[in-house]
This record gives C-alpha cells, structure tokens and sequence, in this order.
C-alpha cells in the first residue's frame, strides 16, 4: 500500500521534503461486524486548505495532521470490501479518504455515492462537482448577491473555485476580469473560459492602478481567493454597495506575520458588506448545485480545466505546487484509473 506521510510539523510554505513517501502495509479486509469500508482510491484532490492542517497549532475549523501518519484529503475511491448496508463492493464514492492506495474508512457517514455518467469525467466530482465547484456556487450565489451588469473581479481565477466563479458570473450576465499569476493562466481565462479580461498580477507594480484600468467604473463583486495586498488594492477601487466574498486568504499562507489591510474604512464610505464564508456552512444547497452545474456542463454552457498528475508519487510536489502557482486548473492526482 503506497503511502503518502506528513513528516512534522511546518512552520513556513509546504516542501515537497515535508511529506514522506513509503511503501506500506496493506488493509486486506474489513473487521468482522463493522460499518466501514475498504476503498481503492482512484483520484485525491490537492486542496490549499490542507496547508493548514499540516501546522501544529492550526486555529481553524479541522484538526491538524499528525506527524508520521497518513494525509488525507478529499479523494474519489471505489468500494472494494463492506460489510456496510449502504455500501457494495464496486461502488463509486466520494469523500474523505486517505493519501494512499487503499483506506480503510471508519466515517462512512460523509461519503457520498457518484453516479457514473460517461458524459463527465469521474474526477470531476473533486472540482466541478466536488467541494471546489460547490464553493465557487455557494459563495457566488450566496455571498455575492450577484446582479445583471455588475462589474465582478475574481482573484486565482483560474484555479479550482476561480474558474468556476467566472463562468457562473459571465452566465449572469456580469462582466467578469480575473487575475492570475501567469501569462498561460491569462491566455486561458480570456480565450477558454470566457472572462471578458484578465491579467497577471505578477507583472503589476502597482496593484490599484492595474484594478483602476481594469475597471474604470469600478468593482461590484469581488471573489477573493488570495487575500493580503490584492484584498486592499481592490478596496479603493469598490463600488458603492459592493460586495466582497472573502474565500480564501492563500498570500497569507506561511507568512508568520500577515500583511496588514489599510482601506478598511472603504467599507464605511463606499457601505461594502465584506464577508468570510466557508462552503460547509451551505450544504443544505448541494443537491440544487449538482442539478444546475450538471445541466450547464450538458449544455456546454460552462467548461472545467484540470491539471492532473500520475501516480501517488507524484502527489507531494503536486500539492505544495498550489503554493507557488504551479498548477494550471483544479489540481488532482490520479492513482489508479480503474
Ligand atoms: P487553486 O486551484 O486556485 O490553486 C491555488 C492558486 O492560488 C495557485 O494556482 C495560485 O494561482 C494562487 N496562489 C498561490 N500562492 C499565491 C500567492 N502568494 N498570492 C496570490 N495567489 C497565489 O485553489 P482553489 O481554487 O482550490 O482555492 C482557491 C482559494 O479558495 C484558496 O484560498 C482556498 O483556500 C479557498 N477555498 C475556500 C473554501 C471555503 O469554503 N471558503 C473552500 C475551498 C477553497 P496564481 O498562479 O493565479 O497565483
């Protein structure tokens, strides 16, 4: 059973150093009279979240990992042993599984069947429809109170939730700009994805001039995937009455003294709801997301990029790749196709 280990604890950004991995002992069967299952994981999803996790002190909403053991993540498996009622050997699930060729799942409770349709891709359900679309959904819809015509920035636009953020606003009508931090990033955002306009961050020196070209009429919506400096350049440039769903904060990642926000009175004078979210507080919406982001990927009304790698060796690098950009699209590891 190939497996993939946090080594310690990390202080700074994730190195490929800081996981470990080893060929270990294989779970061969289920113990008698138990609920849980024995799966065989196809596709593990690299999430930014699970940075967190691998710091000791991790003031957040899981537990960090433990040093030496397994990782786990959100991954696509099928069900090779049960005892389980709810679960045959041969069904597809998702959910939390382990970094590694086979887990055996004790928390049966939060996996979820996947429907085969040959029409969509089976890792899809790690980012279209897993919890990367489902954010993107949730935090657009929800958070964002979106209208007709308004200007909507969106920041790691073409990333897992970015991607998806973008085609659900240009689907409501929105004018839509993304930033990204390379020249290929920018060329797929505009000529795949359908953003109306796109830049590399980057490239800018300055970081409220670039918005202020950008969106001479100001922002509406912003989807902040990245927090820190961009966070405070697109405050001076909101819109009264704008919104700012705030996602994800993946500058501040590793940095021990986080930068600091110096246009917060922006909120009073330009009267912006600003507002964290996380995607578990709205999964009450997942049904209603599949049926609408299913529909419009039948339609071809939206497309998704993935960026897979082969193999559970290649898992570290790609995983501690999310932290500098090295990703192009939703970010999964393939460990076995069948
Ligand atoms: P992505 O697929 O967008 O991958 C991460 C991307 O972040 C990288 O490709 C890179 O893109 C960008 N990035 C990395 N470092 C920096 C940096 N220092 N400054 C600016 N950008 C950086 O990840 P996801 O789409 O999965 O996640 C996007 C955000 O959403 C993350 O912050 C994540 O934590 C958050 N999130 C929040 C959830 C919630 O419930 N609130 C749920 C899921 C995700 P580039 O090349 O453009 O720099």
């Amino acid at each position: 059973n190939k497996q993939v280990l946090l080594r310690g604890f990390i202080t700074a950004s994730p190195r490929e150093t800081d996981l470990e991995f080893r060929v270990g002992r294989a779970e061969l069967g289920v113990p008698d009279g138990s609920k849980a299952v024995l799966v065989k994981n196809l596709y593990l999803s690299c999430d930014p979240y699970m940075r967190g996790r691998m710091r000791e002190y991790y003031n957040s909403y899981i537990p960090p990992f433990q040093p030496g053991s397994v990782l786990e993540g959100f991954g696509l498996a099928k069900v090779v042993a049960s005892e389980n009622p709810h679960f045959r050997p041969g069904d597809l699930v998702s959910g939390m599984t382990g970094w590694e060729e086979y887990s055996l799942i004790l928390k049966t409770e939060q996996l979820r069947k996947v429907q085969v349709d040959e029409k969509i891709p089976l890792s899809y359900h790690l980012g279209l429809l897993g919890m990367p679309g489902f954010t993107a959904y949730a935090g657009f819809y929800e958070v964002c109170s979106p209208k007709k015509g308004e200007f909507v920035f969106v920041s790691a636009a073409s990333g897992a939730v970015g991607q998806l953020v973008g085609q659900l606003a240009k689907l409501h009508g929105c004018y839509v700009v993304g930033s990204a931090g390379s020249q290929q990033k920018v060329d797929i955002l505009k000529n795949k994805l359908g953003f109306d306009d796109a830049f590399n961050y980057k490239e800018e020196v300055d970081l409220v001039a670039a918005l202020k070209r950008y969106f001479p009429q100001g922002i509406d919506i912003y989807f902040d995937n990245v927090g820190g400096a961009m966070l405070d350049a697109v405050l001076l440039n909101m819109r009264v009455g704008g919104r700012v769903a705030v996602c994800g904060v993946i500058s501040q990642h590793g940095i021990s003294d986080p930068e600091g926000l110096h246009n917060l009175s922006s909120l009073l004078f330009k009267r912006i709801r600003m507002q964290g979210f996380l995607q578990s507080d709205y999964l009450h919406l997942f049904p209603q997301f599949l049926d609408c982001i299913v529909e419009y990927y039948k339609q071809g009304k939206i497309i998704y990029i993935e960026d897979m790698t082969e193999g559970l060796e290649s898992a570290p690098a790609a995983l501690v790749g999310l932290f500098s950009g090295r990703n192009v699209g939703k970010q999964v590891v393939c460990v076995s196709r069948e």
